[in-house]
Formats: structure tokens, C-alpha cells, sequence
């Protein structure tokens, strides 16, 4: 039975490297959460089986009982999982978020001194993405060229809504993006409460409604409104931008300033395209961002790249409504490397670290974030960095084993 204290939380270990990298974030989690509130709390953990392992043990990739667990447990954590090859297969990962309607991909951008990065100074890249991810093009209405579905839909496009602008009919796949009022609003509402919840002074929606006016301009413009509705203690550049319209840019001025002197949050927007230059230029402008599905893939990528995170970033898939959670590294399961002992622990440990947060055990989530700051800035790397920075390296369970001798050490 879970209380308070000693949660049940389900996980599932993860094919190819999944294994080694749960192992080394169980041993460490375990270890801050002993350090921080000695036999006050503890973690139950539960194996839950998905991927590989499901299937040689259940013959199924994904059984009923984990989603069942999942459900009744509210949260969970995964290591990387093979996506089965073959017609009819969709992601696991997919699957997972759309059964459980887990619609804000969640994704803390920051750097690590010591991590090899491309950029002159990384350590300003500080945000936290809020990608929707249960809508837009990923929601998998899409219909191959020289199918009878494309030839239907084809003839319902030119028959009942006079659509011209197929350019080559003959030879169209067709997808679909939907997009709508209360997937918007959900997202921007989490992205904003977390800004409320943390302190923050700026939330930016990327989306681009310049040129998809209807999908990607109703989630700015929904957003807008829904924000201009629901929360006092934000001010949006449409608010601005209205005033200004209606009275004089020189009131508007005088508006914003007096929301920033009241601590408002200030939600602005950026067209995608833009902000893909503007996280190069000006990261540290950039607090909170809240986007559509595709728009999120790119930028969580572009992100994680340019703080050299991409191997290292974690991730969180959550419904803020049911409170269903699932935590999870953000790479693959890297065959290549898989039993060598080679691989990176800190995505799936940076992921424990969210995991933590949102279970409101911050005492112990600071100490695996301090833990990894200080190997990283004293060079205690696995594999993939010490190659890049020509250093010696550490083994998957030697890199856990020497957090552990630091979280022990801060006691
Ligand atoms: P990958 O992320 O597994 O590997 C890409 C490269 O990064 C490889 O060279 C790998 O060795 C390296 N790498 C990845 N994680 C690492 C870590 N923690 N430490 C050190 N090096 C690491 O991507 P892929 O090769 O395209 O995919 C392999 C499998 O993983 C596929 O079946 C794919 O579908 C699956 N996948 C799963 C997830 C998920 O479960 N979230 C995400 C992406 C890919």
C-alpha cells in the first residue's frame, strides 16, 4: 500500500543500455533519498516490463499490467526501449503517452561545466520546454501515396471544400495536424503554472501561426486568451499590443513596465523559425517556452545539442490533471555500446532528479544535481565524454559509485 513515505513506483529498466543505466540511478537515488531523510522515506521500487524483456518474457511488448500499474501508481520511470520493427508496430513510447494522455513532454535545458558543449558560453542556455504531445502531425493520421484512404480523401478535399492547392495528386501522401482549444490551453497552463511555481519572469509560446493560421496561430492565439482569462499574475505582449492599438504605445510601455515592478510574468511569442536563431543569439533571454508537438521535437533537440546535453538531457512525459507521470531517459538504447559499461547514466539520473521534484522530495533531487555537478566539473565522466575530452574514463557503475561517495560525503 503506498503512503507519504514510502511510495510504490513502478519502472521499467529499458533494453540495451537500459539495464546498466537503471541499475547506477537506482543505486543513486536510493542513496540521497537515505542521505536526505535517513528511514523517513523510502522508494519502493516495482518492475514493470515493456520492450524487449516484455516480450521474450510475455510474448507481448507492452502487457496490460504495466499500464495498469502505471495508472494505479500514478508515476513511473523508464530506461530507453527498442521500437519493434515491422508493419503495425508503433513506439512504445508513443503508445505509453497516448494511452495514458500524458500531454506535456517536459524538458529542463541547462548546462554542466565540464560537459563539452559548441557554444563560446552554454552555461546561458537555462530553460524548460513544454512540448504538447498528444496532437499536431505526431498524431498519426497520415495516409500513404497510391492508397485508396489518400484517393478518398483526395476527392473529399475537391468535392465538398474545393481544395485546388494539391499540387501533385497523383503521386500525395496526405497527414493530418490537428490542433485544438483544450490541448493548447492545457499545455500553456502547466507551462505557465510552472513558471508560478518556480519564479519565473518570462514565458514565450513558439509556434508558427504566420504561415498555419488556424493550427499553429490558435495555439498563440487560444494561448493568449486563455492566460488574459485565467491568471492575474501574468501580463502578455497581446495585452501590450492591444493597448497600444487602442490608446498609445507610451501606456502600453507604462503598462508592462508596472507588470514587471508587480513581479507578473510576461508571456510573449516567437515564431519557431525565429527562435531557432534567437536560442543561439540570445539564449538567456529564454525562461519558460511552451509549443506545439513538431516545433517541441526540434527545439528540445536544438537545446540539448547546444549545452552538449543531447546524450545527457532528461525528460518527463506529464498529465498535470490525472497526475500521471512517466520520467524517462531521452536517448535511445544505443546497441552499440550496450553490457560495455561505456554508457552515460545522467539522462535516466537527471530524469530521477524530475522525478523527485514532482514527488516534492527536493532535499534529495538537489543532492544527485549536486552530486552530478561535482563529477563533472572534477572530469569523473563515463565514456562518451572522457573520448571527447581526451580524459580517463569511468565505468557505468563506477560513475554511480563515486556519486554516492559524494552524496555520502555532504552528509
Ligand atoms: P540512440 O540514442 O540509442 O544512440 C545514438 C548514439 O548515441 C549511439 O552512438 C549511442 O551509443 C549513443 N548514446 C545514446 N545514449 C547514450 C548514453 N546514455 N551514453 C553514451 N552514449 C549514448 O539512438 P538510435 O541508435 O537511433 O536508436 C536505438 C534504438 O533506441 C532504436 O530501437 C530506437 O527506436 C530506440 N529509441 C528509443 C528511445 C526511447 O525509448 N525514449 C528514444 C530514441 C530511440
Amino acid at each position: 500500500m503506498t503512503n507519504t513515505f514510502n511510495p510504490v513506483i513502478p519502472y521499467i529498466e529499458g533494453d540495451g543500455i537500459g539495464p546498466e543505466i537503471w541499475q547506477a540511478t537506482k543505486k543513486v537515488v536510493d542513496a540521497a533519498v537515505s542521505s536526505a531523510y535517513q528511514s523517513e522515506r523510502k522508494i519502493d521500487w516495482l518492475e514493470i516490463l515493456a520492450g524487449e524483456k516484455a516480450f521474450n518474457q510475455t510474448g507481448t511488448w507492452l502487457p496490460d499490467e504495466t499500464l495498469e500499474a502505471i495508472r494505479k501508481h500514478k508515476i513511473a520511470i523508464k530506461g530507453p526501449l527498442t521500437t519493434p520493427i515491422g508493419e503495425g508496430f508503433r513506439s512504445l513510447n508513443v503508445t505509453l503517452r497516448q494511452e495514458l494522455d500524458l500531454y506535456a513532454c517536459v524538458r529542463p535545458v541547462r548546462y554542466f561545466e565540464g560537459v563539452p558543449s559548441p557554444l563560446k558560453e552554454p552555461e546561458k542556455t537555462d530553460m524548460t520546454i513544454f512540448r504538447e504531445n498528444t496532437e499536431d502531425v505526431y498524431a498519426g493520421i497520415e495516409f500513404a501515396n497510391g492508397s485508396k484512404e489518400v484517393a478518398q480523401l483526395l476527392n473529399f478535399l475537391t468535392d465538398q471544400l474545393s481544395v485546388t492547392k494539391v499540387r501533385f495528386p497523383d503521386t500525395s501522401a496526405l497527414g493530418i495536424k490537428p490542433i485544438s482549444q483544450e490541448g493548447s490551453e492545457r499545455l500553456i497552463a502547466a507551462a505557465i503554472d510552472f513558471a508560478i511555481a518556480q519564479g519565473k519572469t518570462r514565458v514565450t509560446l513558439i509556434h508558427k501561426g504566420n504561415i498555419m493560421k488556424f493550427t499553429e496561430g490558435g495555439f498563440k492565439n487560444w494561448g493568449y486568451d486563455y492566460i488574459e482569462s485565467t491568471y492575474t499574475e501574468a501580463f502578455t505582449m497581446n495585452q501590450y499590443k492591444k493597448i497600444a492599438a487602442d490608446s498609445t504605445v507610451e501606456k502600453a510601455d507604462a503598462a508592462l513596465a508596472e507588470a514587471r515592478a508587480a513581479g507578473k510574468i510576461i508571456v510573449d511569442d516567437v515564431i519557431a523559425d525565429n527562435f531557432l536563431q534567437q536560442i543561439l543569439l540570445y539564449p538567456e533571454k529564454y525562461q519558460v517556452v511552451a509549443t506545439t508537438n513538431l516545433n517541441g521535437d526540434y527545439i528540445s533537440d536544438a537545446l540539448a545539442a547546444q549545452v552538449g546535453g543531447i546524450g545527457i538531457s532528461p525528460g518527463a512525459n506529464i498529465n498535470y490533471k490525472t497526475g500521471h507521470a512517466i520520467f524517462e531517459a531521452t536517448h535511445g538504447t544505443a546497441p552499440d555500446i550496450a553490457g560495455k559499461g561505456w554508457a552515460n547514466p545522467c539522462s535516466l539520473l537527471l530524469s530521477a532528479v524530475m522525478m523527485l521534484d514532482h514527488l516534492g522530495w527536493s532535499e534529495a533531487s538537489r543532492k544527485v544535481t549536486k552530486a552530478i555537478e561535482q563529477a563533472l566539473q572534477n572530469n569523473q565522466v563515463t565514456h562518451d565524454f572522457a573520448q571527447m575530452l581526451d580524459i580517463k574514463e569511468l565505468s557505468t557503475a563506477g560513475f554511480a559509485d563515486y556519486l554516492i561517495e559524494s552524496i555520502q560525503k555532504e552528509q
